[in-house]
């Protein structure tokens, strides 16, 4: 059976190969501030279960990860996801302020430089799945990524492109302006409908509920999903087991908890690899049922 290789952080599915590509991880998170459904009794419990990879033993933080994918076919190259990125001013959001993060140096090590990449895809455009889509030059946000192509879901951008002209402040802690904005201007943006093939195998779908506009990424024929790279349908692996626990950060929590049970129930007992934004090492791969939620099949999120 295929498994995610830990030392590469890595995963092969015939000629297609997925990385995960890291900006930041140990982001400590309250988990009744994340998930609002949460109980400390209930997160005690799962933080056995889980292990202090995911959840503090003491403190009961819930730990997450904040990482693109690389997938590299025979003709292209896509990164699905662009975290938090190095620079931006994120007022509210200490941690994502003026970093200056190893994000490049971990696309390297997978072989990868900013110029190889062909098409970024963004699940959503949340402040910290949108970072390094630009980079400063003299002064100016410009893509990071020079010959690639941007791909935004048009209901996603239409959504924030309406909330900005109502708004007098930068919305999303200013990654609109700063990391969708000079895309466009550049005009390496594309405005894609939910469902948009880009390249043989390699499909969005609508996964709409955590923003209005959020779509994942299937990879694989249609008679064999190798891989779901499903952005933030979850965040942490307490949704595993609780898949009713939206995020406090879900645009519409009711849709969200529906679209994460209805793709959890579909991927289940099955080979197909999920592949959220957010979860820490090691929790890749293929999940079963287990009672009235989910498990990883390795074991990891085990009753
Ligand atoms: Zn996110």
């Amino acid at each position: 059976m295929t498994k995610w290789n830990h030392e590469t952080d890595t995963c092969s599915f015939g000629n297609i190969n997925i990385g995960r590509v890291v900006d930041m991880e140990d982001s400590g998170f309250t988990a009744s501030m994340l998930y609002p459904d949460s109980t400390p009794e209930r997160i005690r419990s799962l933080s056995q279960r889980f292990g202090s990879q995911h959840i503090h033993p003491d403190t009961l933080d819930l730990y997450l990860s904040f990482h693109a994918y690389i997938i590299k076919t025979k003709n292209h190259i896509i990164l699905v996801d662009a975290c938090v990125g190095n620079g931006k001013k994120r007022p509210g959001r200490k941690m994502w302020t003026n970093r200056s993060g190893p994000f490049l140096d971990n696309l390297a090590r997978h072989g990868v430089t900013p110029e190889d990449i062909d098409f970024v895809m963004c699940t959503h455009m949340h402040a910290d799945h949108v970072g390094w889509n630009t980079k400063k030059v003299n002064g100016e946000w410009v893509p990071t990524f020079p010959n690639a192509q941007y791909l935004f879901a048009k209901r996603e951008y239409k959504f924030w492109e309406e909330r900005q002209a109502q708004s007098q402040d930068p919305i999303m802690y200013g990654s609109y302006a700063d990391s969708i904005l000079p895309v466009i201007k550049s005009g390496q943006a594309k405005l894609i409908g939910s469902n948009h093939e880009i390249a043989t195998g390699i499909n969005t779908e609508p996964a709409y509920g955590h923003t209005p506009g959020n779509i994942i990424l299937n990879v694989g024929e249609a008679s064999k999903t190798h891989a779901v790279i499903c952005g933030d349908v979850m965040h942490h692996p307490v949704q595993l087991a609780h898949p009713e626990w939206s995020t406090c950060f879900c645009e519409d929590k009711q849709m969200s908890r529906k679209t994460r049970t209805q793709m959890l129930g579909r991927f289940s007992n099955s080979e197909t690899f999920i592949l959220p934004a957010h979860f820490q090492l090691p929790c890749y791969g293929p999940i079963e049922r287990d009672g009235t939620g989910f498990r990883m099949k390795d074991g990891i999120g085990e009753q």
